[in-house]
């Protein structure tokens, strides 16, 4: 089957399928052999690998990744482009594609099934409507897992990536830096996609921590501080935590939380690093 990385190779099985892109789908397809190859060598798959793709559209990645690894699991939602797949990937006898919403699957029991428990890969053109949702149910339902490499918006690349006091800097940076270390691989314009997307894209590889880099006794309370304290951007930090209701945290608690730690008690948020609000999660939970 000829690579479908070339742009003349994917229109003409478009056409033969009569495929319409899905925009509800987040579909942009590939179209760039270079950066398909980018994506491929910033994963680091080996032949000892299974991969998990994200929506393999019309197959483009997978079949790189398929000349890659041990075996690849292909989860796409859109039923219309099985018979397409199935044609796309006939040379390849490492791969099984699944009609299912990644959203709604146990993928635990995927590493389970398919990989002895031991941690996956993961692989994505991610579709950019559900990129967050997709990146937090895998850390936050502990999957056991390797990497994480994935085409994401530049922007949602850029804050996954960033530290305290930029301006990119909030709640997605602090969970995905407590899980996994980021960094960029590639930024990827417009025109390597068919049909182009709006926005620049990038591909960011997560490599995931053995151990969590801080310590913290309750995560989901250190989670809430860190989503109410984002929240409210331009509010002091001592106000956000206050004002947020599900909280219910005392001012003077706060105040005496932020002294220990010698912060000033009008310091914001963005400032505060992962460790600090480990800290201050220590702090604060059960008061
Ligand atoms: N991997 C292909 C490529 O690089 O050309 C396609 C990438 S396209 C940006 C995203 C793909 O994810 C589409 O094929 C879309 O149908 C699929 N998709 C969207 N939502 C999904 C979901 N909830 N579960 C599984 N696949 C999904």
């Amino acid at each position: 089957m000829a690579a479908l990385g070339i742009p003349q190779n994917t229109i003409s099985i478009l056409k033969k399928y009569d495929i319409h892109f899905q925009k509800k789908y987040g579909q942009n397809f590939l179209i760039d052999t270079h950066v398909l190859e980018k994506i491929i060598r910033a994963a680091e798959i080996t032949g000892d690998d299974f991969v998990m793709e994200i929506g393999p559209g019309i197959g483009t990645m997978t079949q790189y990744l398929c000349e890659n690894a041990r075996e690849v699991l292909a989860v796409e939602i859109d039923r219309n482009l099985l018979p397409v797949l199935q044609e796309t990937l006939s040379d390849y006898q490492n791969v099984t594609v699944l009609n299912e919403d990644i959203l709604k699957m146990d993928i635990g029991r995927i590493a389970e099934e398919y990989n002895g428990g031991k941690p996956i890969k993961v692989v994505a053109n991610l579709p950019y409507y559900i990129t967050t949702p997709i990146i937090m149910e895998l850390f936050e339902s502990h999957v056991p897992l390797e990497s994480v490499t994935v085409m994401v918006q530049k922007e949602v690349a850029d804050r996954m990536q960033a530290g305290p006091g930029t301006k990119e800097y909030g709640a997605l940076s602090l969970a995905v830096q407590y899980y996994a270390e980021a960094e960029i691989a590639a930024n990827v314009p417009q025109n390597c996609f068919m049909p182009r997307p709006n926005v620049g894209s990038a591909v960011i590889r997560l490599i995931c921590h053995k151990e969590n880099p801080v310590k913290v006794l309750d995560e989901k309370f250190m989670f809430r501080l860190i989503r109410a304290s984002f929240n409210q951007r331009r509010k002091t930090l001592q106000n956000g935590l206050c004002n947020d209701m599900g909280l219910s945290l005392k001012k003077e608690d706060v105040r005496d939380a932020l002294e220990q730690m010698g912060l000033p008690l009008e310091v914001r948020g963005e400032r505060l690093s992962l460790q600090e609000f480990a800290k201050l999660s220590d702090l604060l939970s059960g008061r």
